[in-house]
């Protein structure tokens, strides 16, 4: 049964949508079946991923508010995964869900019909603590954050962390944190290597080893419909992306490891 990992961060352009379609692409490059689930209405993973936003017969919304099956929303993209698409209507469906019972549930349920055909399902999340994103952090095992480097980035990913577990005991008690991403790095700049030491000093293995680089590759991918895999794997951007597809893999191998000694 897949594996259901929300990319969240409330901050915008931190660099959830490209972690989510990129970790998704790299991950289908291993023998693992993916499904990437685009809950922002700014559809940027439904167009990075080569899916026009503005003709989806079926999409997230309408599996949400339980006009569709979600597999009848699913469409298979270019880069080797399975997408859930999601478009501006998702505004919309937010407003009505929010009178409706277990309004929170409705990602969970839709997922939990087809959870079984995959071995991940990575949920990009819009940039807020909205209806949308408790949505996907109450359907998900864990949820991975991707942040900058930057001045005040400690404090925010400390609020994030503190929110999630405030969350967590009332939507979904088993969620885990995948990790922290460190996105859009620059190793020329000090203030970002400063900030990366204090990051791993303080949130230790919950931070990623992989750090994904800056790099004009991964911003140019998307206005080709394409993931870094497709575009150009070979970049700085889709070797980071494919080390940390692999590193992820490796987490969980030990991960469950781990829980087969304790049984023993
Ligand atoms: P979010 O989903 O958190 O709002 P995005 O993934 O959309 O953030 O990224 C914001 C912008 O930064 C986009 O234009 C994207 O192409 C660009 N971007 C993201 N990651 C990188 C990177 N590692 N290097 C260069 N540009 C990036
Ligand atoms: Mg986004």
């Amino acid at each position: 049964m897949a594996r259901i990992i929300a990319i969240a961060n409330q901050k915008g352009g931190v660099g959830k949508t490209t972690t989510a379609v990129n970790l998704a692409a790299a991950l289908a490059r291993t023998p693992k079946r993916v499904l990437l689930v685009d809950l922002d209405p700014q559809g940027n993973a439904t167009m990075g991923s080569g899916i026009e936003k503005r003709e989806l017969e079926t999409s997230i919304t309408n599996v949400m508010l339980g006009e569709a099956q979600a597999r009848e929303a699913i469409v298979r993209c270019g880069d080797g995964y399975d997408l859930l698409p999601g478009n501006i209507d998702l505004t919309a469906a937010e407003i009505q869900l929010m009178d409706m019972a277990g309004r929170e549930q409705k990602l969970k349920q839709a997922l939990d019909t087809v959870r079984d055909g995959y071995d991940f399902v990575i949920v990009d999340c819009p940039p807020s603590l909205s209806l949308l994103t408790l949505n996907a952090l109450t359907a998900s095992d864990a949820v991975l954050v991707p942040m900058q480097c930057e001045y005040y980035a400690l404090e925010g990913l400390s609020a994030l962390l503190d929110t999630i577990d405030a969350l967590k005991g009332r939507l979904n008690p088993a969620l885990e944190i995948e990790g922290v991403l460190r996105t859009m790095f620059d190793v020329r700049n000090n203030l970002a290597n400063a900030v990366s030491a204090e990051l791993t000093n303080h949130f230790g293995d919950l931070v990623f080893r992989t750090i994904i680089p800056r790099n004009v590759r991964l911003a140019e991918a998307p206005s080709h419909g394409q993931s870094i895999i497709g575009y150009d794997k070979a970049s700085r951007g889709g070797v980071a992306y494919l080390g940390l597809a692999g590193e992820l893999l490796r987490r969980q191998r030990e991960r469950m490891q781990k829980s087969k000694e304790k049984a023993a």
